[in-house]
């Protein structure tokens, strides 16, 4: 079996919903099990109707919730007609009256909590699951709708509640399992699930990925698809190179690397239960369903090819860089350092150290001065705003001659001054700062040297 999990842009209307239909027909011998996300903007949607339910009462929140019941009526009357327009019309109805209750209660309370918050966020996979099932249907495909908040049991952590394995492990065999054996297709609901107590919960936003990757382990899938509107994961941010591409095939060790850089597509986290299984996971364009997309697997890479797979950045890092005052770090001192850090709350991500200093990038500016006016307390401390972390990302890197210098070499060639290196914590990124302003010119010049014109 495979898992296909469509993301919010999949399924944001009609027209996507028809499309969803057609890529999952053309899959329909690898016995798919389908995860959906909620259309498009209707999560953020519930969360604003739950808080205006609270804060500003009954009428403006029920205007709220009109506007999704005609969103997803929409949606109801371009796929449907006649009778199966009529039966899904009032199953879609009986949800949003659901929901009319809650807010109602909502407002009378005058209380939000993340339990009710929980509840009102699920509709959003309710509703888009309902219609593209009734499509598939319609459209003489063999399905059926299970849901999610039988089989995704979680515990009790409302908003970001975590799943119970092997709770759910024996319910996916119990329940998706032999449906998929008969030739069926299931449709689910990702981000949602329950407590074993049949409490609505959620695990976390844009948790449909991983809602995808937990069902994929649980059903030994033979691949999980993550259906977005990108062609996949790209060699560099495409609105700074345009010759940037898509990665055919990376580790999981790359992807992880390339979260942190704003990699949007897919945070490594939530593939993590497939990965731990081997099951390869293949980003795809629900737009462009033709186009490969790229496939994460949990090993290999290193005698590819091409050593190289990206060149990410991020832009608006402070660098920090601390001095002992004392000459020499006593011992405690980088402790004592990170204990500031931390007592804000603020991750440090890149850290350089020699014997008198040490060189650090935050990158968010909020707490700054009050870690600046601890930190002076013990060193000498130097702040520049407005830097770029760059990473070149490759399994394998470290063991290939050369890599290093050639990132260098160019950036000397280019005269881009070059503020921290950092080369030791994984074997598979060089990592270093340059000012903002060179972002441009710094990922031109490693972007033509890696991945020269084919
Ligand atoms: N609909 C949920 C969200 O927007 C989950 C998801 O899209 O993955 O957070
Ligand atoms: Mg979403």
């Amino acid at each position: 079996m495979i898992v296909m999990k469509f993301g919010g842009t999949s399924v944001e209307d009609s027209g996507a919903m028809r499309n969803v239909a057609s890529i999952v027909r053309r899959n329909i011998v690898r016995r798919p099990l389908v995860v959906a996300s909620a259309c498009a903007g209707v999560t953020n949607a519930l969360i604003a109707l739950a808080r205006s339910a609270r804060e500003a009462g009954k009428e403006k929140a029920l205007d709220r919730l009109e506007d999704l019941r005609l969103r997803h009526r929409k949606i109801a009357h371009d796929l449907f007609a006649g009778e199966v327009l009529f039966t899904v019309q009032s199953q879609v109805d009986a949800l949003l009256d659901e929901l009319r209750d809650l807010v109602k209660s909502i407002a009378i309370l005058g209380e939000l909590t993340d339990r009710s918050l929980d509840t009102f966020a699920g509709f959003g996979e309710r509703l888009s699951t309902l219609l593209l099932f009734h499509h598939m249907k319609q459209e003489g495909m063999p399905c059926v709708l299970v849901n999610a908040q039988e089989v995704m049991i979680t515990n009790a952590e409302y908003t970001r509640a975590a799943p119970m394995f092997a709770e759910i492990n024996r319910r996916a065999r119990e329940i998706i399992a032999p449906r998929l054996e008969t030739g069926q297709v299931v449709v689910t609901q990702g981000f949602i699930g329950a407590t074993a107590e049949r409490i609505p919960t959620t695990i976390g936003r844009g948790g449909s990925d991983y809602s995808a990757a937990i069902l994929g382990a649980a059903l030994d899938a033979e691949e999980i698809q993550i259906w977005t509107d990108v062609d996949g994961v790209m060699t560099s941010d495409p609105s700074v190179i345009p010759e940037a591409r898509v990665i055919e095939e990376m580790t999981f060790r790359e992807a992880a690397e390339l979260a942190y850089f704003g990699a949007k597509v897919l945070h490594p986290a939530t593939i993590l239960p497939a990965v731990q299984k081997n099951i390869p996971v293949r980003v795809l364009n629900s737009r462009r369903p033709d186009v490969p997309g790229t496939v994460i697997v949990a090993r290999g890479g290193e005698n590819g090819e091409r050593v190289v797979k990206s060149i990410a950045y991020k832009e608006g890092i402070t660098l920090i860089t601390i001095t002992s005052t004392r000459m020499l770090m006593m011992h405690g001192f980088l402790a004592r350092v990170f204990e500031v850090f931390a007592s804000h709350g603020t991750s440090v991500d890149v850290i350089a150290t020699s014997e008198v200093s040490l060189s650090l990038t935050v990158d968010s500016r909020s707490n700054l001065d009050a870690i600046s006016v601890e930190l002076k307390k013990i060193a000498e401390v130097e702040e520049e705003h407005d830097k770029a972390i760059f990473c070149v990302v490759g399994e394998g890197l470290k063991k290939t001659r050369g890599i290093v210098s050639t990132v260098f070499s160019v950036l000397d060639r280019e005269d881009i001054p070059v503020s921290m290196i950092s080369l030791g914590a994984s074997e598979i990124n060089v990592t270093f700062v340059v000012d903002g302003k060179d972002i441009q010119r710094t990922a031109q010049a490693l972007h033509r040297a890696f991945f020269p014109d084919r």
